[in-house]
């Protein structure tokens, strides 16, 4: 297939693939290969200058056989529906790979949050729950943060969710401030399963941890908790990146200095001591552990040849593309999918929606731990499949993935 792809011909063919091994009929993976439901509304706020402006959300509820839709809502210029689908069907297959009984689903509006006031995205993020209300809640469908949404956001969706429907609803949206039912650890969640899996994988090559060399592509709440961790379990971060440029350092970088410098100046480049690279230089780093952690189809078959880490544990959605997949696994790189690898947020958000149900509140450790046995199980469960299938771990995740969420389908039927 061509190499420029988007979001959703990846997903399509990483489908295609899983369905293939699986030998599912056709008449399934037509199923599975589009949405249950795809909501596409208009958006209407009053700007603060008094005018009426208008933006495209849409919501994509891909499969929910195996439990409540569940998924981020995104605020970006570059959300369009096929993204939002892409989005969705990765949620699905992540929910199953880590076996939590949520079906997938993403949403998004087509805004530049940068360009708007707080009093603005307020308006607008009410707005849209107001227009998703009938297709959201507790157990139909439970949204969570994603790029450019927050805590802050996520309790305007629980307010109004909790106005229309007359009393206090905390279970209806994930990743809340804790004020208001939030969970301890959200914040690290994804960054510690991306590590967990670094870890597990690390144990696979006979490599040690401590002294193991890691950079990370994106120093945002991913990349930064993610190097943070990894540095506490004695990992060498050697290389960061963000939006504005990247920063080397041979000798290490500490995270937490890189942080602070960060949120001094908005971007790790300069950061003391270190040389500066590219975005791309960094991808093709020696090092023994990379992490993407920023945007999709960041590894492809231009630089796939020349990638020399051992592990990639993706914290990113969709950061490599199949081709690239293929050359990767020909040359024995140990790459952790993200389906596998960041669904530690998935994981606490469902850890955040049981404490609301049942009113209760978890300590951190108790989160963590809890976390750290259902990523372990997971990365043991779609290894194993790897070794019998022969198959590179993204193959064997969506195999599993795919595989559960087609057996749920199969054993529920097709109503009426
Ligand atoms: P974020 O906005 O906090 O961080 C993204 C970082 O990437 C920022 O530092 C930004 O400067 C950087 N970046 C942007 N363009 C870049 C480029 N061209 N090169 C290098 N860096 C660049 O977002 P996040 O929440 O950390 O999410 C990052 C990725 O992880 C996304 O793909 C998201 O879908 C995925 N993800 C996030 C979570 C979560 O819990 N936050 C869970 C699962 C998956």
């Amino acid at each position: 297939m061509p190499e420029k792809q988007t979001a959703l011909t990846v997903a399509q063919e990483q489908l295609r693939i899983a369905s293939e091994k699986l030998e599912l009929d056709h008449s399934m993976h037509e199923l599975l290969a589009h949405p249950k439901r795809s909501l596409i509304v208009s958006v209407a706020i009053k700007r603060d200058d008094g005018k009426t402006a208008v933006f495209k959300g849409c919501r994509v509820q891909h499969w929910d056989a195996r439990g409540p839709f569940k998924g981020g809502i995104r605020y970006h210029p570059n959300v369009t529906l096929d993204e939002v689908t892409a989005l969705a069907m990765w949620m699905t297959w992540k929910c199953a790979v880590v076996n939590i009984p949520y079906g997938g689903a993403k949403g998004g509006i087509t805004c530049n949050p940068k360009e708007m006031s707080k009093g603005e995205l307020e308006r607008l993020t009410r707005r849209f729950t107001s227009l998703l209300y009938d297709f959201i809640g507790p157990h139909r469908d439970v949204p969570a943060p994603d790029v450019y949404t927050d805590a802050q956001t996520m309790a305007w969706i629980m307010d109004t969710y909790s106005q229309i429907t007359g009393y206090s609803v905390p279970e209806c949206v994930t990743g809340k401030p804790i004020s208001i039912g939030g969970s301890e650890g959200r914040e690290q969640a994804t960054s510690l399963g991306v590590v967990v899996c670094a870890r597990e994988a690390a144990k696979i090559l006979g490599l040690k941890l401590k002294g193991a060399t890691v950079a990370v592509q994106g120093f945002g709440n991913v990349g930064m908790n993610a190097a943070k961790i990894a540095y506490d379990m004695g990992c060498k971060i050697v290389a960061a990146s963000d939006s504005m440029g990247g920063i080397h350092s041979p000798s290490g970088l500490n995270p937490y200095g890189v942080y602070e410098h960060k949120a001094k100046t908005g971007s790790v480049a300069e950061y003391k001591g270190s040389k500066s690279i590219t975005n791309e230089e960094l991808l093709e780093l020696k090092c023994d552990i990379l992490i993407p952690a920023a945007l999709e189809n960041q590894i492809t078959k231009a630089n796939a040849d020349n990638i020399k880490a051992k592990i990639i544990s993706e914290g990113a959605n969709g950061p490599t593309t199949p081709e690239a997949d293929r050359m990767l696994h020909e040359k024995d790189v140990l790459l952790i999918p993200d389906i596998l690898a960041n669904s530690g947020g998935v994981t606490s958000s469902y850890f955040e929606w049981v404490q609301n149900l049942t009113r209760e509140h978890w300590t951190v450790e108790e989160v963590n731990r809890k976390l750290e046995d259902k990523m372990v199980q997971a990365f043991n469960d779609v290894c194993k499949l790897a070794k019998k299938e022969k198959s590179d771990v993204r193959t064997a995740a969506l195999i599993v993935g795919v595989g559960r969420v087609a057996e749920a389908i199969k054993t529920l039927g097709i109503w009426p």
